[in-house]
């Protein structure tokens, strides 16, 4: 059994049709995925359209044996401090969303609009995907405002992604660089974090978490290991050319049964509550 965590529908990019609902079964189809949760996309920074919640909610429930919707907005939407995202995501949540994301928001991780999204999202019992990278959900070195969400909504299960979250598996990285090479340095906030905090998880998607654990594939295993029980399978796979290395990446990995079934299906199982 293997569930990825962190998909993608729909046109996304100028140059890329995207993927359609037959193609994204028919490619975890040829990975060995069983289920996977699709990602809304409604914040402009990222990529070059929307894919709205209404549509992935759509999209889903044509193949809901396979799909699991999760939805979105973006905290800027109508003059500043009119927006109430708790009723606009109760309807998602209605229509069977299962949790926040992609949350690709240009601002501060912790910024207070954004605060009010997972206000609804504590209430509403959604667990937040967060992408972190220079611009989108900035934050400083160390990652202290992720800290300050975590300890502030310990009822929300946040899931870290992208560059300047999985460059914290080391210690001081470098300024500026999103994926840093060699040997990871031990200390690094991302392991100290998700052992502090039981809300915090992290998926496996895309070339930055790749890049985490093929730098350094001894600290790989070890850091898999101790954390098994807050990582989730994942690809971010959304177009029909991608390679997906974390599939065999996490395949050959030597995990023992316990870790292996946590990471593809045990967490996200009990997160999504499947
Ligand atoms: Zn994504």
């Amino acid at each position: 059994m293997l569930i990825d965590t962190h998909t993608h529908l729909g046109q996304l990019r100028h140059n890329d049709p995207g993927l359609t609902v037959e193609q994204l079964v028919q490619r975890m189809d040829a990975h060995g995925i069983d289920r996977a949760v699709v990602l809304a996309v409604e914040n402009p920074e990222e990529l070059d359209y929307y894919v709205p919640s209404w549509q992935v909610l759509e999209w889903c429930a044509r193949r809901p044996d396979r799909l699991i919707p999760f939805c979105a907005c973006d905290p800027r939407h109508r003059y500043p401090g009119q927006f109430d995202p708790y009723p606009v995501l109760r309807r998602y949540v209605e229509a069977g969303a299962r949790g926040f994301g992609e949350n690709l928001c240009g601002l501060p991780i912790d910024d207070p609009l954004q605060r009010r999204v997972y206000d609804a999202c504590a209430i509403l019992g959604l667990p937040v995907l967060l992408h972190i990278d220079h611009h989108i959900n900035r934050d400083g070195p160390g990652l202290p405002g992720l800290e300050r969400l975590l300890h502030d909504y310990p009822g929300i299960s946040f899931i870290g992604h992208a560059q300047y979250f999985w460059r914290e598996i080391s210690a001081n990285p470098e300024p500026g660089v999103s994926y840093p090479k060699g040997p990871v340095q031990p200390g690094g906030r991302v392991e100290e974090l998700l052992s502090r905090y039981p809300n915090l998880m992290a998926d496996l998607s895309a070339g930055s978490a790749h890049n985490a654990l093929s730098r350094d594939p001894e600290h790989a295993l070890g850091f898999l290991e101790r954390q098994h029980g807050k990582i989730l399978f994942a690809t971010d796979v959304l177009a029909m050319s991608q390679e997906l290395p974390i599939v065999p990446l996490f395949r050959d990995l030597p995990l023992s049964p316990e870790a292996r079934a946590a990471i593809a299906w045990g967490n996200a199982t009990r997160l999504l509550r499947l």
